[in-house]
């Protein structure tokens, strides 16, 4: 079977779907690697890389002549409508947000795979992208800090004086969560978080981190996922952190619940009662933004309330594809082996009673496979 890696559409991706590794894993299953000239540059693989992995470089794909398509971002409409009838993608594919390529690939008969919908389970660890991505944005959100911050994150004792070390608050500590902690920890700051999932606080204090118990209870739903809170608990929540917040040099958000737009959990009012000079980093601000006033790609100096200066607020953009060689490195490892879960003998043949392979299947047979998705078409 043919199987298709291409370039990124995306404006500003970097990644890649497959690196040479993978390529020799494809490979290895019986597949025919074909990958568009030029689609692991940004990611550091160059076309002779790939070439010497087994891998067929072709000026461009068609998606018509492929089996098998694994992508990054989602697919644009028209590439999924150029698809043909029994072809399988994998591949993230956003599925709440879009519906008309969901619609064009079930409308096409296409079988799609999508990695936001890999169950959270043991079993499926080495195939979730979700947390092999939010592992990256985690490390990089604490690097994009350190560089914004006029302040040293470790303690210093030097024959010139003593340098205390940076404080740092990290909001949500789920995956990315857990890494910013651990990254910021690394670099000698001193680390305290807030999750609203009851097993976060020692989650947090297994990563060197200080758990900040806020007078609120814990909300979750199934699958270890937090629950949404209400207004009134959402305000009580910003009310309880608000003294946690001016107390931090820097403020790492990370908080989400699936399905939901991110919560709001910094009000414009709490940054302004940061210290000058503070920093703000929210990587959430793609998805709705945990602090008030994020906007992706931006740094916008807040003034703060003191008049004495402003807080930097970092609303953070593709976290992932800025860190582009590792980010690929693990997304790559995390699409050959959901393939491989499903692949003998150089044919992609899903087995729909595999806990897995049916949880993350989208589109199959002319139908979407994912209720939720399937209930937003209807
Ligand atoms: P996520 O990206 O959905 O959310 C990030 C964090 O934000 C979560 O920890 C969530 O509890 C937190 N959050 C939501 N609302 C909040 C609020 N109002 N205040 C503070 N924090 C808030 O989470 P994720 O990183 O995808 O992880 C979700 C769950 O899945 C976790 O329980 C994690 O341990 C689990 N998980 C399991 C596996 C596995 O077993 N294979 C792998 C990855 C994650």
């Amino acid at each position: 079977m043919k199987l298709g890696i291409p370039r990124e559409r995306h404006e500003g991706e970097r990644r890649v779907a497959a690196t040479p590794e993978t390529v020799m894993q494809l490979a290895g299953l019986g597949l025919d690697v074909l990958i568009e000239a030029g689609a692991g540059a940004a990611a550091g693989h160059s076309d002779h890389d790939y070439d010497r992995a087994g891998a067929r470089i072709v000026p461009t794909l068609q998606p018509a002549d492929l089996d098998i398509l694994v992508h990054v971002r989602p697919l644009e409409t028209a590439m999924a409508m150029a698809l043909k009838r029994g072809a399988v993608t994998v591949g993230l594919a956003s599925p709440s947000s879009e519906l008309a390529t969901v619609q064009a690939l079930a409308d096409g008969g296409v079988t799609s795979f999508a990695l936001e919908l890999v169950p959270r389970i043991s079993r499926a660890q080495s195939m979730d992208a979700l947390s092999s991505q939010a592992l990256v944005a985690g490390y990089r959100c604490v690097l994009e800090a350190a560089i914004r911050l006029p302040r040293f994150f470790p303690l210093y004792m030097t024959a010139a004086g003593t340098v205390p070390p940076a404080r740092v608050l990290v909001l949500g500590a789920g995956v990315a969560g857990l890494q910013a902690i651990g990254t910021a920890k690394r670099l000698g700051a001193r680390v305290s978080a807030n999750d609203i999932r009851p097993a976060s606080a020692d989650e947090v204090a297994s990563m060197g981190g200080t758990f900040i118990k806020l007078d609120l209870e814990t909300a979750e739903a199934s699958g270890g996922y937090a629950r949404e809170l209400s207004a009134d608990r959402g305000a009580l929540q910003r009310e309880l952190l608000a003294p946690h917040v001016a107390q931090a040099d820097v403020l790492i958000t990370t908080a989400a619940v699936p399905g939901r737009r991110a919560p709001l959990l910094v009000s414009r009012q709490m940054v302004q009662g940061m210290r000058p000079g503070s920093v703000v980093v929210d990587l959430a601000a793609e998805s709705g933004g945990n602090v008030e006033g994020a906007v992706p790609g931006q740094d916008i100096l807040v003034p703060t309330a003191d008049g004495q200066g402003h807080v930097t607020l970092v609303g953070l953009k593709d976290a992932p594809s800025a860190m582009a060689s590792d980010a690929s490195r693990l997304y790559a490892k995390n699409v050959a082996n959901l393939l491989a879960l499903m692949t003998r003998d150089g044919t992609v043949a899903p087995d729909f009673d595999d806990d897995v392979i049916a949880g993350a299947c989208l589109t199959h047979d002319g139908g979407v496979r994912h209720l939720p998705t399937a209930e937003a078409l209807a």
